[in-house]
């Protein structure tokens, strides 16, 4: 399935990986900091098995990861969580990892500049020690500016950005083609699931809500080239897996 993925973000471990490797999709496997905490040797070789017959990347921790804080303290929370998933993702040679980095407007905004700076200096270091590429993700951000300061000032080839599609659709005030114009360059995986505005509903691919070929088209115009590109389908569940599989298949031609 090429560079298809399945983030099963609901499931354990295991179970996520069951699903993808059954399926012959490559796994995003979703790590929470009591995953990192409770991680036995035999999830790493249950990781290593499944990655001889699919590709594995990592979705690090999201909660409460604040790596461009004012706060050093804070600040090192981030780094160690990032480092716990780059070490992990290194053992099981993972194509690369999709970190959020919670940029709230509201409560960032008074000290943007360091923000930038204290972020891209732990992102810079990380990728020096790892050499694991970083995907960084859009949530709750409102608009596209702050990963484009941060990627235009990295230009780190390891760092690129990762388009949460259903993200942009439930928080963002800026429509997505803002979104895809203004971070064309670094494009490096899109996320794609369906909403309604204002909510992060995580509906299978094919609902009705988004007219993906437009978006798909967007893409091309912008110059990045969707064969190129991770392609994550976010689910809540394996029956909407399958439904956004088929749907990947037979109406977009993506599979
Ligand atoms: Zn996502």
């Amino acid at each position: 399935l090429g560079k298809i993925y399945a983030h099963m973000f609901l499931y354990p471990l295991d179970k996520q990986i069951a699903i993808c490797v059954d399926r012959k999709i490559n796994c995003l496997i979703s790590l929470t900091a009591t995953t990192l905490l409770d991680l036995k040797q035999s999830d790493v070789e249950l990781i290593n098995d499944a990655g001889r017959k699919i590709q594995i990347a990592y979705h690090a921790p999201p909660h409460d990861m604040f790596p461009g804080s004012v706060d050093p303290y804070v600040r090192k929370v981030a780094k160690l969580r990032l480092s716990e998933t780059l070490d992990l993702a290194s053992k099981t040679h993972a194509t690369h990892i999709v970190a959020h980095i919670n940029y709230i407007e509201d409560m960032h905004k008074y000290h943007v500049r360091s923000w930038i700076e204290n972020s891209l200096e732990l992102f810079e270091e990380l990728i020096r020690l790892y050499r694991v590429p970083i995907h960084i993700e859009n949530g709750y951000e409102q608009t596209p500016e702050i990963f484009y300061r941060m990627l235009k000032e990295a230009k780190n080839d390891l760092l690129g950005f990762a388009l949460d599609i259903g993200h942009v659709l439930a928080y963002s005030k800026e429509p997505l083609e803002i979104w895809i114009s203004r971070l064309s360059d670094y494009i490096r995986e899109i996320h794609i699931h369906e909403t309604r505005p204002g909510v992060d509903e995580h509906l299978a691919v094919g609902s009705g809500l988004v007219d993906w070929d437009q978006i798909l088209a967007m893409l091309e115009n912008n110059g990045v080239s969707i064969n190129r590109i991770c392609i994550t389908i976010e689910p809540r569940n394996e029956n909407d897996l399958d439904r956004s599989i088929r749907y990947l298949r037979d109406t977009l031609g993506l599979i």
